[in-house]
């Protein structure tokens, strides 16, 4: 019965300065947050000792009437919080939830067709060194050379051209709402399931900032740690029940063995904490954090130096900026605001000239923030910092952004008194 401190030193300090790193650095990595202690309580709890495949009421270990009724809290939640009559809480990742729903929907050799990676897709949407790109074959469309934007008439010549199986609809690093209704009506025109990953943008959508893509896909996967910021883990969910034995069969035992209860339960925590009124206050900021950032990322003298934003604003919760004209490439951009305080990822822009591992633009999120109790005031701090570090490049005062980073990690802490 050793405290983590006494049996592992090693471990624990771990733990400890990865706690000082969160609280002392602004997190502004668009897929990140901060779970609140409740989440953390149930994530580290005595569920995570249990084995429960199958599903409530149809288990194939004893003893699961207690993680039952977690499993069963979880899917009600979601349900109601996503107006879906199906939900699946068992995925241990956004990955692993993605390979559940093209499991359940096609056959390998179908075609699928997703966002491509370098204009904001994600991994499992048809990247070729992923199951996705392996197993299936791969038609993506892409965003409009001159706007940016994922145009509908292209997506829907594209797909009258390549007949897929499953359109994808959903992204990792893209600025702008989807147009679910036109995504229906094309797959619907070429006999595709229609698949939304709401992975990045399901917080906005649970506190209805965001239009829903659940009345208008087959299937909807998210993760859960993203904007909704719960544990780290997926989710799976359908307007009705048509795909429920396939997408259930998928996960288990397609896809996973036993549950994480632990997580289950901690993503039980999250959806409730979600459809609570001060969520969607919190979705707010996030909001309004990305546009302040954005629109202080336009102004003349952050044009003046190269530096822009793709498509010219934002509608979620991140902002993309655009290096292609500045002396910093993504990398040299995203070590500077590292060493200014600010963590953030390098990340192609669409029709990037530098390669993958350089690129010429980031990924600024605000959800993190938010979380810790940004709004306007601090976000337009936040994003005159990362403009002044961006404009004055490899000249940058670093010791004076870092001050300023500072003032405001010092005005907003983190897990005040957590014990690790
Ligand atoms: N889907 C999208 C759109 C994502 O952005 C991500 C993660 O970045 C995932 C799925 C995968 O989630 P995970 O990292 O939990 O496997």
């Amino acid at each position: 019965n050793a405290t983590l401190q006494d049996f592992d030193p090693e471990i624990a300090q771990v733990l400890d300065r990865e706690l000082t790193r969160q609280q002392t650095y602004l997190e502004m990595i668009a897929s990140e947050n901060f779970v609140p202690r409740s989440v953390l309580q149930a994530q580290g709890s005595v569920l995570t000792n249990k084995y429960a495949e199958g599903y409530p009421g149809r288990r194939y270990y004893g003893g699961c009437e207690e993680v039952d009724v977690a499993e069963n809290i979880a899917r009600d939640r979601a349900k109601s919080l996503f107006g879906a009559e199906y939900a699946n809480v068992q995925p241990h990742s956004g990955a692993t939830a993605n390979a559940a729903v093209l499991h359940a929907l096609i056959n390998a050799g179908d075609t699928i067709m997703g966002l491509s990676l370098p204009h904001g897709g994600h991994l499992t949407h048809g990247m070729k060194l992923n199951f996705s790109g392996k197993l299936y074959n791969v038609a993506a469309y892409g965003v409009d050379e001159q706007t940016h934007r994922i145009e509908m008439d292209q997506v829907r010549e594209q797909a009258l051209a390549e007949r897929p199986d499953v359109i994808i609809a959903g992204w990792s690093a893209y600025p702008r709402h989807l147009d679910f209704a036109a995504f229906r009506e094309i797959a619907d025109e070429v006999g595709a399931k229609l698949w939304t990953d709401m992975a990045h943008f399901a917080g906005l959508v649970a506190a209805g900032l965001h239009p829903s893509p659940v009345p208008h896909s087959d299937v909807v996967s998210t993760t859960i740690h993203k904007t909704i910021g719960g544990p780290r883990s997926g989710m799976i969910l359908s307007r009705d029940t048509e795909y429920a034995k396939k997408l259930n069969s998928a996960v288990f035992p397609g896809q996973q063995g036993g549950p994480l209860m632990h997580v289950i339960a901690a993503k039980a925590v999250a959806l409730k904490a979600a459809a609570a009124p001060e969520f969607r206050d919190r979705q707010d900021r996030v909001l309004e954090g990305a546009r302040i950032i954005a629109e202080r990322l336009l102004a003349p003298d952050a044009t003046d130096a190269g530096v822009s934003v793709v498509t010219g604003g934002t509608d979620v919760h991140l902002v993309l900026a655009d290096l292609r004209h500045s002396e910093l490439t993504g990398q040299d951009a995203e070590d500077l605001l590292h060493e200014v305080g600010i963590t953030v990822n390098r990340n192609a822009v669409p029709f990037d000239p530098r390669p993958p591992m350089v690129t010429s633009g980031l990924r600024i999120g605000t959800p993190a923030l938010a979380s810790r109790g940004f709004g306007a005031e601090e976000f337009t701090e936040v994003a005159d910092v990362i403009a002044t570090a961006l404009i004055a490049g490899k000249g940058a005062d670093v010791s004076s952004l870092r001050a300023r980073v500072k003032r405001l990690a010092d005005d907003f802490p983190l897990y005040d008194g957590l014990q690790q």
